[in-house]
């Protein structure tokens, strides 16, 4: 990747990180400590819904099935109920006072060389193709100004291509096949807008009407 990053620590500070299982086992033997360690002290649920027209084999629900609390936090933010949402269940770090739980007090990331795929590409973590499309989209990130944008503009496919096999797994055989262990509880957002709290026993009920 040719990046010049300036190590600002911007991108930690303002997105919630979501793993898939391989993150997880990684980072937990990068740690030393037990997986279920790993998930319960610095990870949380993370629920994503997205309200669109879904005619495709997504993982949707009508809204007839979440709970009321997600439905009138929904409601407060769009007009009326929609009639499906779509749902992607992850677990994503937790964060400290809006920082992920992994960066340090000298913006250095303290699993570097485990830290997911993401973080890695970072900020070209867009399908977007255009290279003015990257500096619309992050502004912030200094490093974009130096680098080449041309080589890097296709790094997100292969994250976008494993990620859509993790939900394609959960739509065939359920978020329990992926995760063997959970946090005890997380949030539910709306794309990137915190709806509520969501507890293990309300995520699993969302979560097992997707398969
Ligand atoms: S990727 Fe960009 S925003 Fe993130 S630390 Fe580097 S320069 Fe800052
Ligand atoms: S895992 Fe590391 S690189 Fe990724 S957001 Fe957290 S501190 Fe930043």
């Amino acid at each position: 990747m040719d990046f010049n990053c300036t190590k600002c620590g911007e991108c930690c500070k303002r997105y919630f990180i979501q793993i898939l299982p391989e993150d997880a086992e990684k980072i937990s033997k990068f740690m030393g400590i037990p997986l279920e360690e790993f998930i319960s002290d610095y990870t949380q649920l993370f629920l994503q819904f997205f309200i669109g027209d879904f005619k495709s084999t997504g993982l949707v629900i009508p809204s007839a099935f979440i709970p009321k609390k997600f439905i009138e936090s929904i409601n407060s933010i769009v007009l009326g109920t929609p009639k499906e949402l779509m749902v992607l269940p992850t677990i994503a770090f937790k964060r400290n006072d809006k920082t992920c739980v992994f960066l340090n007090n000298l913006n250095n990331c303290k699993i570097y060389p485990v830290r997911p795929h993401q973080c890695r590409i970072f900020p070209f973590i867009s399908m977007n193709k255009l290279e003015s499309d990257f500096l619309d989209l992050y502004p912030f990130c200094k490093g974009l100004e130096s680098s080449d944008l041309k080589k890097n503009k296709n790094l997100a496919e292969p994250h976008f291509k494993k990620t859509n096999e993790y939900f394609s797994k959960i739509k065939k055989k359920g978020f329990s096949s992926q995760w063997k262990t959970l946090p005890k509880k997380g949030l539910a957002v709306l794309e990137t807008k915190i709806l509520s709290e969501i507890n293990r026993k309300e995520f699993s009920e969302i979560t097992d009407l997707l398969k």
